[in-house]
């Protein structure tokens, strides 16, 4: 592919940068740095007009939302809590896939009243539990979800869930399935407009390497 507009995309370190960048060589774009190693928050490509911007997986839908970068690639997890304004979401690249589940103390009553959830995704385990029409109390937490239940934090957790084995070490089960996670290409809106041709085109490459 060629591309005639400057372009950046913001990729995430971890385990959507592994399944991203064979995404990308389909594409034909390489960077010059190993982005799994390098320190560097810019990298440059075999193009001269596509650089790409390492970020926190949390962080991709606000750079792109605020055009700072024109496309990136986030879990639908990290797009839920952001709310995805300013977004478009071309593309289920279908990786980095997981299920986002209530999980608990084996037996444990998701039926209770006021029960205490402990999540990193507060947005998406209101939501679910309001459509329930249950009131409960969010416990924000960033990160091992797995300890609040056992210490007595929650009740329940909402996390994600792909092995099971991290539950499993901790002595919990899963106990609700709330939703299918994977990840997704995004896309600022105006960027859309005015590269079109480029992201177009790149989009579809894209579309066409996830098969
Ligand atoms: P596992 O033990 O394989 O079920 O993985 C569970 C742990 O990995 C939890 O701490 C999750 O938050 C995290 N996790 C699993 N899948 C993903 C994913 N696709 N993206 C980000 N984190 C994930």
């Amino acid at each position: 592919m060629n591309f005639d507009s400057p372009i950046t995309i913001a990729l995430s370190k971890g385990r959507i940068m592994k399944d991203t960048l064979p995404l990308l060589a389909a594409a034909g774009i390489e960077p010059q740095d190993d982005p799994s190693t390098t320190r560097k928050l810019i990298l440059d490509t075999n193009h001269d007009n596509v650089k790409l911007v390492l970020i926190r997986a949390t962080d991709v839908p606000t750079y792109v939302q605020w055009g700072a970068a024109d496309l990136g690639v986030t879990g639908k997890d990290t797009l839920m809590e952001h709310g995805g304004e300013g977004l478009y979401e071309p593309l289920d690249l279908q990786i980095a896939k997981c299920g986002m589940w209530v999980a608990g103390k084996p037996g444990a009553d998701l039926t209770a009243r006021r029960l205490r959830i402990a999540t990193k995704y507060v947005r998406a385990a209101k939501d679910y539990f309001a459509e329930r029409g249950q009131q409960v109390e969010i416990i924000k937490l960033y990160g091992s979800m797995e300890l609040a239940p056992l210490v007595g934090l929650s009740d329940l957790i909402v996390d994600l869930v792909e092995t099971g084995n991290t539950l499993k070490a901790n002595g919990l089960v899963k106990l609700e399935h709330m939703c299918d996670i994977s990840s997704r290409l995004v896309v600022n809106k105006a960027s859309w407009k005015m590269k079109h041709k480029d992201l177009h085109a790149l989009v579809e490459t894209l579309r066409t390497a996830v098969g």
